[in-house]
């Protein structure tokens, strides 16, 4: 196993100094799979003071000290020392009350919660739960009685789909039974924590395949998913109810956390808008129904305000139709920012390739607006009233001095130059606002 200089370098301080240390968790599982871990824990059997003894010639960190937990910083890089521990009782389903510390590290890996995060090395291996031979056939099994384990700690269940979702494993059978009859464990969960996981699993390359087995268990804290879950859209632009719509958009979408939650949102309120004529089902309105229950989930879930607005903005404007053509992306600019509108144009591009074949032709479309919007960010053309070549000020000269009638005259001769109904050039502007008033 491949240990990198700065992580080798914590360890071997302990053994120096006469304890054990091993690597455990996410970095070993992940290093056993051949690809390379993102950060990197140690477990050992110094307590908590005598870790910081060790390393008083480092930088440490204090963060879990209560829980036995140093961070050193090694060559600049953290590395996580935790000392060997068991859990003492569970009371709210979340939060060990009394953790204790152990001597032995078997005990440690018992309280670890998937046999593949239960591995621990240094130089040789230490896996009492069978850990690399799940990892070898690819299976998520807690470790110890299923029910037992996600009744001490529920986030445990979002952690399990989350790691299906990115590692592409699948969850051993009575795991997976006891997910679904202790799903509601999820409610005692902070949402934080469920937002974490949830935006890990969603980012997985196997998030689909996770979305559609589990979505009762998504179901938990978001409930309005629910009554997407086998609905008919009687259209022949789709060949999936809505739910599966919405999962094939996420597989077909850019890995960026934005794009794919606003996609997972962008017909969530379609259920709500149904109506049915002889042409078949519409849904008039969804988009800002979606909108708004994608702005009440993620405030729900504690998501940054950043994150809420854009992804509010996305699933409103996701069916929006542009023009082609320089004027129609201009406007749309505008509004939205470069930014956003290139995320537009991918949630766009995720929700024609979940569609049949009838909706094919959207894809040049998106394709030619992407084109056109580069030209005119190439071109460096007015979009916004700071490129606009008159300011407040020059209006001002020319005689108005009402600050409203002031904002309304730039906002007006700003639509005229995004339209190219006249020349972004002071004089002409000036003209334009002079025979106006
Ligand atoms: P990654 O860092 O890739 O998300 P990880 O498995 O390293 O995955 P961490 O949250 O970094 O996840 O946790 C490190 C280790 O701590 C895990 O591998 C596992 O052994 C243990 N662990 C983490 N959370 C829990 C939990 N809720 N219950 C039991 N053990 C846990
Ligand atoms: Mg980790």
């Amino acid at each position: 196993m491949d240990i990198p200089k700065f992580a080798q370098k914590v360890a071997d301080k302990l053994t120096q100094n006469g304890y054990e240390a091993y690597f455990v968790g996410g970095c070993v599982r992940d290093a056993l799979m051949g690809s390379v871990p993102h950060d990197f824990d140690i477990t050992t059997n110094a307590l908590p003071n005598q870790i910081k003894e060790c390393f008083s010639a480092f930088t440490t960190i204090l963060t879990g000290e209560k829980h036995g937990t140093v961070t050193v910083v090694s060559e600049g890089e953290n590395v996580e020392v935790t000392t060997y521990r068991i859990d003492g009782k569970y009371e709210d389903g979340r939060h060990p009350v009394g953790v204790s510390f152990t001597k032995n590290v078997q005990n440690d890996l018992a309280r670890r919660d998937f046999t593949i995060n239960a591995i621990c090395y240094n130089g040789e291996i230490v896996d009492p739960f069978g850990g690399r031979e799940d990892i070898k056939n690819k299976i998520i099994r807690t470790v110890g009685d299923a029910d037992k384990r996600f009744g001490e700690d529920a986030l445990r269940i979002m952690r399990a789909i989350r790691f299906a979702a990115t590692l592409g494993f699948e969850i051993d059978e009575k795991t997976k039974e006891s997910i679904h009859k202790n799903k509601r464990l999820l409610e005692k969960v902070s949402a934080e924590r469920i937002f974490v996981e949830f935006s890990k699993l969603l980012m997985g390359d196997w998030a689909g395949k996770v979305l559609m087995e589990y979505y009762d268990v998504i179901g938990v804290f978001i409930p309005e998913l629910l009554h997407c879950v086998g609905f008919d859209q009687k259209n022949d632009y789709h060949i999936y109810d809505v739910y599966e719509h919405i999962v094939k958009a996420v597989e077909a979408s850019d890995k960026d956390l934005k794009i794919r939650l606003a996609v997972f949102f962008h017909d969530i309120g379609k259920p709500q808008c149904f109506t049915i004529d002889e042409k078949g089902g519409h849904f008039k309105g969804h988009d800002e129904k979606s909108a708004l229950i994608a702005g009440c989930v993620l405030k729900r879930l504690k998501a940054d305000n950043e994150t809420v607005r854009i992804v509010e903005t996305l699933v409103k404007e996701h069916q929006r139709e542009i023009i082609p053509e320089k004027k129609y992306v201009k406007r749309c600019l505008s509004k939205l920012s470069y930014g956003v509108f290139d995320l537009l144009l991918k949630v766009k591009y995720a929700d024609t390739a979940a569609h049949s074949k009838k909706a094919e032709g959207n894809f040049a479309v998106i394709e030619r607006l992407g084109e056109i919007r580069k030209e005119i960010e190439k071109d460096d053309e007015c979009i916004s009233l700071k490129t606009l070549a008159v300011n407040g000020y020059d209006v001002m000269a020319l005689g108005v001095h009402d600050g409203r009638k002031v904002g309304e005259i730039l906002n007006a001769l700003l639509q005229m130059v995004i339209d190219g109904e006249i020349e972004n050039e002071k004089e002409i502007l000036k003209k334009a606002v002079k025979e106006t008033l």
